[in-house]
């Protein structure tokens, strides 16, 4: 228990956060949020971007348990009309998968705070270093350990930070009612991985914006880089504003967005295996799952990038 307790308590650092809630994997995490804060008959708000398993897999579990689910887009303000008297939470994740989407959540949680609606925030780009929700309003951040947290590719970890006790309290007891704990072993490796975080991120960051930057001059073939580093990215303002750097992540359309031509780019990519997860000591590269891509509303007004589509997302040590 002690090596449970040290993580925790390394987290609840990085967060800014009173308690900790360790979890199986983040998607467990993530799902342990909208248990334990919403009862039949509420309706809780998503940003539209959200990681898409939220839409594939937790939302359905929500629907049978008789909470209803909207969607609403980060870009277009506080999401006043999308709100019902029965709105209990507002969850969002910035910036978000694939595209990069950053939200305004100071602005977002004085909207929430207004109407009692409690505002959970997924931060595992952020990895708790570079972002903290927590700080900016929010009154649950969620973060995947698997990925920069651990750092190495070889743990599955959620964590749920939260500083109010009432809402720590009802956290705990749902996470207590399923049963959820991590190993002391995994616990481990999320605290060796901690230990080299900054530095890990801080070379994260300046690789991505080398090959951010030298995708922009490859015009003939990319249609656009999301990256919010990048000073034109429509994510710039707000990142410079609420972060202190960024990750490994970049994604890019390609011109021509056939899949099977986003699928022999990143098959001849010879620095970059191919693969979905990130955060750890390998340069990964994947074709997003279209399905994905259109979700975002963000992505509709932007074709022809988005479209049926070809965004690669690049993930880099
Ligand atoms: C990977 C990821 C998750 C899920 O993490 P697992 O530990 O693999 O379940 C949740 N949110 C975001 C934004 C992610 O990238």
């Amino acid at each position: 228990m002690a090596t449970h307790r040290a993580l925790e308590a390394a987290i609840a650092a990085l967060e800014g956060a009173n308690t900790v809630l360790l979890a199986p994997s983040s998607l467990s995490a993530v799902s342990l949020v909208f248990i334990a804060l919403l009862s039949p008959g509420d309706h809780v708000l998503v940003q539209d971007s959200v990681y898409g398993p939220v839409r594939e897999r937790v939302e359905p579990l929500l629907t049978r348990l008789g909470v209803s689910v909207d969607y609403f887009s980060a870009g277009g303000g506080p999401p006043t009309a999308s709100v019902t008297p029965q709105t209990r939470l507002i969850y969002v994740e910035s910036p978000s998968s694939f595209l990069y989407e950053v939200i305004d959540l100071p602005a977002l949680s004085a909207f929430a705070r207004e109407r009692r609606i409690l505002l959970a925030a997924d931060n595992t780009w952020g990895a708790g270093l570079l972002y903290r929700p927590l700080a900016l309003g929010a009154d649950i951040s969620v973060q995947a350990v698997t990925k920069y947290l651990g750092g190495h590719s070889d743990l599955l970890q959620g964590a749920v930070s939260a500083s109010d006790p009432a809402i720590a309290s009802r956290l705990r007891d749902a996470h207590e009612a399923l049963g959820l704990s991590v190993s002391a072993d995994d616990a481990y490796l999320a605290l060796r991985g901690i230990r080299t975080l900054a530095v890990r991120l801080a070379q994260h960051g300046r690789n991505a914006l080398e090959v951010a930057r030298y995708l922009q001059t490859e015009r003939n073939a990319v249609a656009r880089v999301f990256h919010p580093a990048l000073p034109d990215d429509p994510a710039y303002p707000l990142w410079q504003r609420d972060f202190t750097g960024a990750n490994g992540l970049v994604s890019i359309a390609l011109r021509h967005a056939e899949q099977a031509s986003a699928h022999a780019f990143v098959d001849a990519l010879r620095l970059f295996g191919n693969g979905a997860s990130w955060g750890g000591y390998e340069s990964l590269a994947m074709v997003a799952p279209p399905s994905r891509i259109r979700e975002h509303s963000y992505c509709a007004g932007m074709s022809p990038w988005c479209g049926s589509t070809s965004a690669s997302k690049i993930l880099l040590i």
